[in-house]
């Protein structure tokens, strides 16, 4: 029988960017085949088991806007849910679930084994075929070749990856997995800039060797948040609660006494490390005068008893984990299960990629995840899915297509690693953001479920679901200015208790909303003023829209100023030289970076006002 070899578009790597590169590819249409080292470890957490967080839960909205899998994975997975910052502005609210690491391998693999156009098949992947600057295929540990005409790389920690515990170190892709060699070899051979960066992982501890009893319980939040627009509560599984304890002066006693044993600390380690996910001898070392640094303990899932201690990070050596471990509050007799550790790995400087993620150097080869320097699940969905549908578009012939800073986190993103580059592993920040106000997590199906559908990544059931949510906010935003309240309306005397001055003149419903002392719920809670019907996620919407109108507006008028110069694009390969003016110093950035717009190319350090208005100058020369 015939196997199949040629396909539109192949993903390699199962982690995090490669399964929504590969379902991306394949919605579009995209015979796409999903090549990785073991299918048993398909959408595997290497490292916490959670889902979301600050800026990492808007990259998950985003992922599943675009009908990726990510967010309807965390809601079958979820055990403990939160919405952090809460009690601050709706730019900032993150949702964060904390994952059954099974359950969430389950989901992924279940909506992999279910999507047309998608093979999966395991095999590493060891060489690629490129002919011209043109990657033409794959192939594989036996020898077996798959032609392509765009591959997308997504192999996060693996690529010559050197795990360290203590003094001792030995070759792996993450614990338990081997590394990818002989690929790293050949990237190595391609005209990329590469770079060596590191991450870490704790000890895995038995939940049964754990006192409880003087930890703080941290329940999820009620009501339980949802991650998917197209999810419901019913969704999530059994709930339960994470824990926290503390490390103390003896805990950072044994730390110190064995960094002379810290592949860290004693220079054996040479890549850079998560500077917001420090280990904790890092922690230790960096924040000398604290006595205590928080340990979330998080359960690992339903079915197991192992526990993950979320803030010990660490790559000592057992002797001295075990001594760290036991030494902290309600760990004294911890039994570890699997030692934590630190692992160094090669990563390609993101400044070689385009803004759809494709490599400059080689035609139709992609990169996405940890291979471009970003640590992070969801980072490296985000990346893989953009990848995914670049991938597609190329194959389809169509222009790239990559959201602006603007429109969303997954823009910000990229934009800051192809423009900026990074040397250390680069996670996700609100912070990040020039447009936060527009960039909320509960919009992200506003801002990008439309450029999804249009580009064949959205699901019937998703448009429809979406459309009836935008028309419930329209109709509803229509109602509220056109209800109008008097001072003799009969539900004034209800509004009045609401507002610090009583209403002395007519005022629609909207301006009242407006008011700091009036929400859209007490309101609507009023006889006579109730919606008729509308969904939670819409009503949400309808007052998010009329109490930050103002900002909003601002922050619109803010994004078309710098939308003007933002797209026009530079030319590609240019010797920045030719341009009169600019300093040595920018002719040199430039030339490194090669932007691919003005907007790109303000943002480089050191490129300032004066360059881009030289550049400017100089394309209008050129007609
Ligand atoms: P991965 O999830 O690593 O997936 C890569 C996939 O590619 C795997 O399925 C692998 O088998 C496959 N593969 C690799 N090479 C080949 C090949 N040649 N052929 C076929 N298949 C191949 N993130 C944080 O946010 N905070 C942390 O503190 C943190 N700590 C970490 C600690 C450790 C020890 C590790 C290993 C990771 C840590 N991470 C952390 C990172 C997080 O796991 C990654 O950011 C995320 O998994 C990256 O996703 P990815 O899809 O790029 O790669």
């Amino acid at each position: 029988m015939q196997y199949q070899t040629t396909y539109d578009v192949i993903v390699i790597g199962g982690g995090h960017a490669g399964t929504e590169a590969a379902l991306a590819a394949a919605r579009m249409g995209m015979q796409t085949l999903l090549l990785t080292h073991n299918m048993d470890t398909l959408g595997q957490m290497s490292c916490n088991p959670a889902i979301g967080g600050i800026g990492k839960g808007h990259l998950v909205k985003e992922i599943d806007a675009l009908g990726g899998v990510m967010a309807r994975a965390a809601d079958q997975a979820g055990i403990q849910f939160r919405t952090l910052n809460a009690s601050k502005g709706p730019a900032v609210r993150a949702t964060r679930a904390q994952a059954d690491r099974l359950l969430y391998k389950a989901a992924v693999r279940t909506t992999l084994e279910n999507q047309p156009n998608l093979v999966i098949f395991q095999q590493a992947c060891d060489d690629l075929i490129v002919e011209q600057d043109q990657v033409k295929g794959v192939v594989t540990q036996m020898g077996l070749r798959f032609m392509a005409k765009a591959v997308v790389l997504t192999t996060g920690t693996f690529l010559g990856g050197q795990i360290h515990i203590g003094l001792q170190n030995y070759s792996g892709g993450r614990a338990g997995d081997p590394p990818s060699i002989a690929l790293a070899r050949r990237l190595r051979e391609l005209p990329f800039r590469v770079d060596r960066l590191k991450t870490g992982t704790p000890p895995r501890i038995d939940a049964r060797s754990l006192d409880f009893s003087v930890m703080q319980p941290q329940p999820g939040d009620t009501p339980l948040p949802v991650f998917s627009y197209m999810g419901s509560v019913a969704d999530h599984p059994r709930q339960i609660p994470c824990y926290i304890t503390y490390t103390n002066s003896k805990t950072h006693d044994v730390i110190r006494g064995g960094l002379d044993r810290s592949p860290m600390y004693s220079g054996v380690i040479e890549g850079i490390g998560p500077r917001y996910c420090p280990s904790i001898e890092d922690k230790i070392m960096r924040f000398a005068d604290k006595d205590q640094h928080q340990i979330f303990v998080e359960p690992e899932g339903l079915t197991t008893h192992e526990v993950y201690p979320n803030g010990i990070s660490t790559s000592l050596p057992f002797d001295v984990q075990l001594e760290l471990v036991r030494s902290i509050k309600g760990f004294e007799n911890a039994h570890i299960t699997r030692p934590g550790y630190a692992i160094e790995y090669d990563f390609f400087d993101p400044r070689d990629l385009k803004q759809s993620l494709e490599t400059k150097f080689i035609s139709g080869l992609f990169f996405a995840g940890q291979i471009n320097g970003t640590t992070g699940y969801e980072e490296a969905g985000a990346q893989g899915l953009l990848a995914g549908l670049n991938a597609a578009l190329q194959v389809q012939e169509k222009s790239a297509w990559t959201p602006g800073r603007a429109q969303a986190y997954l823009g910000v993103l990229v934009d800051d690693l192809t423009t900026l580059g990074t040397k250390e592993p680069y996670r996700m920040f609100t912070s990040r953001a020039e447009y936060r106000l527009m960039l909320r997590e509960d919009n992200a199906d506003a801002r990008l479920t439309s450029p999804g559908r249009e580009l064949g990544l959205v699901c019937d059931k998703r448009w429809a679901l979406f459309n009836q949510k935008m028309e419930q906010i329209e109709q509803e935003r229509q109602r509220l200015r056109n209800q109008w309240i008097h001072p003799q309306h009969p539900a004034c005397q209800a509004i009045n208790r609401l507002l610090k001055t009583p209403l002395s003149r007519e005022a629609n419903l909207e301006e009242l909303i407006r008011r700091p002392e009036i929400n859209y719920a007490d309101l609507v809670a009023i006889d006579g003023l109730a919606a008729a019907s509308i969904a939670p996620a819409a009503a949400e919407q309808v007052e998010i829209q009329i109490k930050y109108q103002g900002y909003i507006e601002r922050q619109q008028d803010e994004i078309d100023k710098q939308k003007r110069h933002e797209l026009t694009c530079l030319p590609a390969q240019f010797d920045y030289q030719s341009v009169k003016g600019l300093s040595n110093e920018v002719i040199a950035k430039l030339n490194d970076s090669q932007p691919e717009t003005v907007g790109q190319a303000s943002r480089i350090s050191g490129i300032t006002p004066a360059a881009i208005s030289l550049l400017l100058v100089y394309l209008k020369k050129q007609g």
